[in-house]
């Protein structure tokens, strides 16, 4: 009876070690911009280019017709959580309504290249963690 109770917990807790190591491995490749099939491949080729399949796993990125009409959803969501401290610090320190719209201006332009692939692949990963899918080839690079 109490044999299998240590049993148990090793297993749980080997299972958690698991689940924290393969977060941590998305997490990291989430943020160095890598597939999120094989957590290695580059996904982007330019500044707003990006690969159609995986250069390392083969995998291609757009599952299917309108694929990162999500992305767009996580895009708008970002822009709204930097554009709206951004607005009010500037209405905090009163300034003209010149300043205002060129520091919006500015912010935008400068986080549009970040929030255009980050919401991609914050969405791709996201998609995989829900739906998980294995590399087309039969190498697996993990
Ligand atoms: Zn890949």
């Amino acid at each position: 009876m109490f044999s299998s109770i240590p049993k148990t917990s090793t297993f749980i807790i080997l299972n958690n070690d698991f689940v924290v190591s393969d977060s941590i491995h998305r997490l990291w490749a989430l943020l160095l911009q890598h597939c999120p099939v094989c957590l290695q491949g580059e996904v982007f080729t330019s500044l707003f280019g990006m690969h159609t399949h995986c250069p390392l796993c083969g995998v291609k990125y757009e599952r299917e017709t309108g694929y990162f009409l999500n992305a767009v959803f996580i895009g708008y969501a970002g822009g709204f959580l930097i554009l709206a401290p951004t607005a009010l610090i500037l209405a905090w320190l009163n300034v003209s309504i010149l300043v205002f719209s060129l520091a919006i201006i500015l912010t935008t332009a400068l986080m549009t290249p970040l929030l255009f692939r980050y919401a991609r692949l914050i969405w791709m990963h996201i998609d995989q963690m829900l739906d998980p899918r294995s590399p087309p080839s039969s190498i697996s690079h993990r």
